[in-house]
Formats: C-alpha cells, structure tokens, sequence
C-alpha cells in the first residue's frame, strides 16, 4: 500500500491551505519569528494552523547540538535576541491562537541553556494573550535544575521535553543527551508543580523493538509523564539517520491503547504525529481525565 512518492497511503502529505493558515503565514513574516510548522515542513500544517495552534522556535536556528533526525543546523549560535519573547507574544495575540507551542534549539554554550528566555516568553504571552495555553517544549538543559526551576515557576500549563527514542538508541539519535537524564528532567519538573501537565514523546522506526518501545513507555509513567506522544520517524536527507521501517496505523493504536492502560491521561499516537500534533486537545483531555 504504497502512495505516489514511496511512502505508505497513510502518509501522503495534505497541501495545506484555509484561511486560518495564510493569515498565519502572514504574520510570521512580518515578524521574523520561526515556526517549526515550516521549518520541519510539518505533515500537519493545515490542520493545526486552521485550529490555531502553531509551535514556535525560539532562541536561533542554529543548535549546538547533532541529534542524528534532525534537521535543524548544528553550529555557533548567534547572539541572544531578547526581543524576541514580546514579538512571539504578538504573533500568538494576532494569530488568536489557543494553543502556543514554545520550543528552542539546543543553547548548551549559555549558562541558563536559554531558560530565561522560555520564562520570558511564557509571561510575555500570559500578559497579552490572558487565554492562551502555552505549552513548552525544552531541551535537557543539560539536566540543570535551576534551569528546570526558572521555567516552571513563570508557570506553563505544559512541560514538554522528547525522550526521542529508546535507550539504546541514544549514541546515534542523540549523542549528546542522556536517557537517564531526559527523565530526570520530567521527573523534577513535575516535583517542583504536582500542577504542570508533563509531557514526553519518541520516533518508531529508528530500529527499536517492540519489548525495548514498551520499557520506554514505563520508564516515562513512572517519572510522572502525563501526556505521551508516538509518531513515525521520516528520514530529513540522505545524510540522516536511515529508517528502519514504517509502523501501520494499527501498530500505532496499539500503542496507544497500551499507554492508556499504564496510565498515561492523553496518548497521540499515529504516523503522523508529532510532539504539538492536537496539542490543543491533549491538553483538555488530560485536564479532565
Ligand atoms: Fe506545527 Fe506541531 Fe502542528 Fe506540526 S504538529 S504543524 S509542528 S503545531
Ligand atoms: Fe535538533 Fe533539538 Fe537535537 Fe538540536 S537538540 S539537533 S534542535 S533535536
């Protein structure tokens, strides 16, 4: 069941379009500000855009780390930009935004790893926008509690931070990040507010197995993990890590209903699915549930 380009029918890109979407495209522009939407060409643009949610990145392009899926250039970071909370605050208000999304490179040659300019941008968008959920999405920070700290406290209603694959995996996917630490972090960020929504997410199709895919799921649950999402890993280029093997969309729901038995309040798991992918109603679900 293959589409036009290789891949899988469940696959195939939508072309994105609506109104909620140019409008969004717009504003962007005009306010220099990145979007992962474009920048990862996410699946699901149209979809989340026309829901008004979009993700943002913050704090540059340029990550000085190497995750071997990513996309995203590895380099020496330029200056930090600390206009840049006020301008996302803006952006999220013009948009009418209900769900922002916030999410950075990894800034590990700053003290803070760039948490101050998170807690920025989540009090920048708590005053302007007042009904606005907001949602980040951090790096490991290198497991550094005070910057864990300085992020709860400006009070997200999600802490969203990617195990990305299993442990094994971790040399190739994300050589300089830690499976142990990864947790950690969720750990105490839930320590420091029993209130945070806590939230994390992996790739299949990298080469875990199946008994190493459920270890990570309990792993996760047992470091206080809320929210879980599962998507398929797609290979960016050629010079990416190559992909083991496409996952059916029945593979996904199993995973799924497996997560909602350990415990987990939201699972999204599917092969498009991505970290902010219906972030808007994991949040609302895991608030009820
Ligand atoms: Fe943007 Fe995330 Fe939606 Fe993709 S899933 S379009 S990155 S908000
Ligand atoms: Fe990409 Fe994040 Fe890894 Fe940097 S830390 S290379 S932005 S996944």
């Amino acid at each position: 069941e293959r589409g036009a380009h290789g891949r899988p029918e469940w696959l195939k890109a939508r072309v994105p379009d609506g109104p909620g979407y140019r409008e969004i495209k717009e504003t962007m522009r005009g306010l220099s500000l990145h979007t992962v939407c474009e920048e990862a060409r996410c699946p699901n643009i149209g979809e989340c855009w026309n829901n008004r949610t979009a993700t943002f990145m913050i704090l540059g392009n340029i990550c000085t780390r190497s995750c071997g899926f990513c996309a995203v250039l590895t380099g020496k970071p330029r200056e930090l930009d600390l206009e840049e909370p006020y301008r996302v605050a803006d952006a999220v208000k013009k948009m009418g935004l209900r769900h922002a999304v916030i999410t950075s490179v990894n800034r590990d040659e700053l003290p803070d790893g760039g948490a101050g300019v998170f807690a920025a941008t989540i009090r920048a968008i708590r005053e302007e926008v007042p009904g606005c959920a907001v949602e980040v999405l951090t790096p490991d920070f290198k497991g550094d509690r005070a910057a864990i700290k300085t992020v709860i406290d400006a009070k997200p209603d999600t802490f969203n931070h990617n195990i990305e694959t299993v442990p094994r995996l971790y040399p190739a996917v994300r050589p300089q990040a830690k499976y142990r630490r990864s947790l950690e972090v969720l750990r105490y960020a839930k320590e420091l507010d029993p209130g945070v929504l806590t939230k994390s997410g992996f790739m299949v199709g990298l080469g875990e197995v199946e008994e190493e895919i459920v270890q990570t799921m309990r792993d996760l649950r047992e470091h206080g993990v809320d929210i879980l999402t599962i998507g398929q890993y797609l290979r960016p280029t050629e010079n990416h890590l190559p992909m083991a093997r496409y996952y059916t969309p029945q593979e996904f729901a199993r995973y799924k209903k497996l997560g909602f038995g350990m415990g987990f309040s939201h699972v999204e798991s599917g092969p498009l699915v991505r970290s902010s992918y219906h972030a808007h109603e994991q949040t609302q679900d895991a608030r009820r549930g």
